[in-house]
């Protein structure tokens, strides 16, 4: 059966083939043993969300001569873009759309394949300019990447996921957004903080493992469980793993290096994410990089100092902790810090527990008459400053998205509301809603 295909699109530069390698890594197909296929066509295979696809780079149709460029690359993509399932038209966040994007856009439009628009080159949020200006392209939200540093990657999945062969199993997993849905955690963690313990004593004592599933990425894999709670309930997770953390005894020398892209990549397709710690060592600066970047990519996250059982001074550890995180991680305070053993498996049912609470939240829907209740009692307390002069008139909030938890806010100037007043609103609704320490993202729309 042939597998569905993603044609990637988009002017010289953009990070077609950055995205590609990405994708499909060093399995890219010998095009030449392919009847009928051109040479200068790359193509491979990939893996996401444990859906196989085709991936087809046209930056192979570009020619090395720019004056000659649109209509030989009109030609190759126009019918590579027929032949594909969804078009991934990707455009350039940093450089903001040019009239060729607004060409290809316009094509693309009337082409009738399904698109998925991307706006690359935006890591660490950069280039958040050139995401919005993307929305005019008419060809829906764009999700910001960055092919180079592999920020997104789960989210260009999610949009993707409608369009990429769904195997069996995922079937019954489309709404994402139920509570039964399997539970998507990912534990990570440096070298030795007990990572393969903890993901053993959780799988043996519940001993409903059924086997490890293609790919999730194409180095990691989802093993499906059941949570068996103290009160007798099972409960669906699927526990992202990767090579880094099962084939460790072959990769042992290689640890070090691929233990925190190895997080990264984990991350970018887990719901809730365990950044386990080894008590006897505390907290150190690389575990706040991963915190902030798990964060930042919009996961929930929970903290568990492992190894509690040969902890010492236990209180004034878990204290220092507390102190360290809440300082380092300022943007999300109070993330949950739990201890546990994972050689012992105390604090498991406790950790499970929190998983799927904070994953609740970070689910969670509020309508837009309780946010503009919320909302009125806020700006009542506490009045927007007004910046030289220039008075700020918010008007009301929306929750565009969950997971995470996402508003904007609109109305004349709110694009100059101070970051204080900003993390003051975000704050106030995060109490006012529960949303604990998931990451809630507010955007400011002003009209123009
Ligand atoms: P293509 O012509 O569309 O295939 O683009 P390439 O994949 O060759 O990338 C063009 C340039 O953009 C290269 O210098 C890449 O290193 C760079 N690039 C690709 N992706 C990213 C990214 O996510 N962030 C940044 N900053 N640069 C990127
Ligand atoms: P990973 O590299 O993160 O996968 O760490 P491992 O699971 O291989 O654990 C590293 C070492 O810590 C091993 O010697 C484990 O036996 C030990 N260890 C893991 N969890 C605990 C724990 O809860 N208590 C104690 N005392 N030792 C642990």
């Amino acid at each position: 059966m042939p597998l569905p295909t993603v044609a990637i699109i988009g002017r010289p530069n953009v990070g077609k083939s950055t995205l590609f390698n990405r994708l499909v890594g060093k399995r890219l197909a010998l095009v030449d043993d392919m009847p009928g296929v051109t040479r200068d066509r790359r193509e491979g295979e990939a893996q996401l969300l444990g859906c196989a696809f085709r991936v087809i780079d046209t930056a192979g149709f570009e020619d090395e001569d720019p004056a000659s460029l649109p209509g030989r690359m009109r030609v190759q993509t126009e019918s590579a873009v027929r032949e594909a399932d969804v078009a991934l038209f990707l455009v350039d966040a940093r450089a903001g759309v040019t009239p060729l994007d607004e060409e290809i856009a316009r094509w693309l439009r009337s082409a009738g394949t399904p698109v998925v628009l991307a706006a690359n080159k935006a890591e660490g949020r950069a280039g958040e300019a050139g995401v919005i200006e993307a929305m005019a392209l008419g060809l829906g939200e764009p999700v910001p990447i960055s092919a180079e540093h592999g920020e997104g990657v789960g989210d260009l999945s999610e949009a993707l996921q409608p369009w990429i062969d769904l195997p069996e199993e995922e079937a019954e997993d489309e709404d994402e957004d139920s509570p039964d849905a399997p539970l998507k955690l990912a534990i990570v963690g440096r070298p030795n903080a007990g990572k393969s313990t903890l993901i053993n004593k959780l799988l043996g004592e519940n001993r409903l493992l059924t086997g490890p599933e293609a790919g999730i990425t194409r180095d990691s894999i989802a093993v499906p469980w059941e949570w068996q709670a103290a009160d007798g309930t099972a409960r669906a997770v699927r526990l992202i793993d990767t090579a880094g953390m099962r084939k460790k005894a072959k990769v042992q020398d290689k640890l070090e290096k691929l233990s925190v892209a190895d997080a990264l990549r984990a991350v970018d397709f887990a719901e809730v994410v365990v950044l386990l710690l080894d008590a006897t060592k505390g907290l150190e600066v690389q575990d706040l990089k991963i915190a902030d970047r798990v964060l930042q990519e919009g996961r929930a996250l929970i903290l568990a100092l492992n190894k509690w059982d040969v902890a010492e001074d236990a209180s004034r550890l878990f204290n220092g902790v507390k102190a360290a995180l809440d300082e380092g991680l300022a943007q999300v305070k109070g993330v949950p810090l739990l201890t546990v053993s994972a050689a012992t498996g105390k604090g498991l049912d406790t950790l499970m527990q929190v998983a799927f609470e904070t994953r609740d939240a970070w689910s969670r829907r509020i309508t837009t008459g309780q946010l503009n209740r919320w909302f009125e009692r806020a700006i009542e307390a506490n009045p927007p400053p007004a910046p030289g002069g220039k008075r700020i008139k918010p008007r009301y909030v929306t929750q565009n998205k969950t997971r995470p938890p996402s508003f904007v806010l609109f109305g004349t100037r709110v694009d100059m509301l101070p970051v204080s007043y900003q993390r003051y609103l975000i704050n106030s609704l995060r109490r006012e809603f529960d949303f604990g320490a998931v990451p809630v993202r507010l955007t400011m729309r002003a009209p123009r």
